[in-house]
């Protein structure tokens, strides 16, 4: 086992997104464009929202990859134009595929809209390689209770296994290409190696606490981009005052070029301007008023 160490943190800010919601978003930024095959890491919140305060994401398309929403706290309503619609609420993944093209929306509960709320999560982009841009889209919903879930023998790490592997445990969500999604939890005390495969890249983002992946320390809100290995070693030292909790964000990069354009990812900037005029052409479909 050759160990995996840090090669480059990116401190990640609370800022306002365009939108109106409150992010951390070490990617992308002037500092970190991708992390491929990652196109985006937003962290939505933790957000208190006053009574009819509450923002979300009303009808927009996306094309050319995927985009995964975790729920951490609150309860996120969603649509699309296949007919789908669904709530999500702590512990839930939804993984869409966009592939060709689909309209959605993406809000707060009514619940939160009204009363007000804390709302925490995530938001991931996972690029598709050339060949599979345009497939058909897809939806993977998991309620949390149906996440695989890990702990280490010493019950001091747990973590539920979004994609790839952890501690024995293999997720329950198809990738198109191979990717690691996991949320670890680790108290103090904690020892765990983790494999990530040579030929992936990667990194480890810390959201509450901090720890260490090999000798470094990575605080709340950073970022650490992994080098070549096949495993990193995650520890949060003994007396340490709470648990760290962090996503591994890992997979085989693409290394295909990328035009983006808002809600579109392609290769070329010809295959953007095509996705413009299928969109305003309704090719990817609306949302349906009324629909449930
Ligand atoms: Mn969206």
């Amino acid at each position: 086992m050759t160990e995996r160490k840090v090669t480059r943190i990116i401190t990640a800010h609370r800022q306002r997104e365009g939108g109106g919601f409150i992010v951390r978003r070490p990617f992308p930024t002037h500092n970190l464009d991708m992390m491929d095959p990652f196109l985006l890491l937003d962290e939505m919140g933790p957000i208190d929202y006053e009574p009819g305060k509450a923002v979300g994401a009303p009808d927009h398309p996306h094309r050319g990859f995927e985009t995964v929403t975790y729920i951490l706290s609150g309860s996120m309503q969603h649509k699309d134009s296949a007919g789908h619609s669904g709530a999500l609420t702590p512990g839930d993944v939804q993984w869409m595929t966009a592939g060709e093209g689909i309209v959605h929306s993406e809000m707060p509960s009514e619940q939160i809209m009204k009363k007000g709320g804390r709302v925490h999560g995530f938001q991931v982009w996972v690029n598709l390689p050339r060949d599979k841009k345009l497939m058909k889209p897809r939806y993977q919903e998991r309620k949390a209770a149906d996440i695989p879930k890990a702990v280490s023998k010493d019950g001091l790490a747990h973590v539920a296994v979004v994609a790839g592997r952890a501690l024995g445990v293999q997720a329950s969500i198809a990738t198109v290409t191979p990717i690691i999604y996991q949320h670890w939890t680790l108290q103090p005390g904690s020892n765990v190696r983790q494999e990530i495969p040579s030929g992936f890249e990667g990194g480890v983002y810390v959201f509450e606490g901090s720890l260490n992946v090999g000798e470094t320390k990575l605080a709340d809100g950073q970022l650490g981009l992994v080098g070549p290995g096949d495993s990193i070693e995650l520890s949060v030292p003994e007396g340490s005052e709470k648990p760290a909790q962090m996503l591994l964000l890992a997979g085989r990069a693409i290394k295909e070029p990328v035009a983006r354009h808002g809600p579109f990812v392609m290769n070329s900037e010809g295959e953007i301007r095509q996705a413009i005029i299928d969109y305003q052409m309704g090719k990817m479909g609306t949302i349906r008023a009324g629909q449930q």
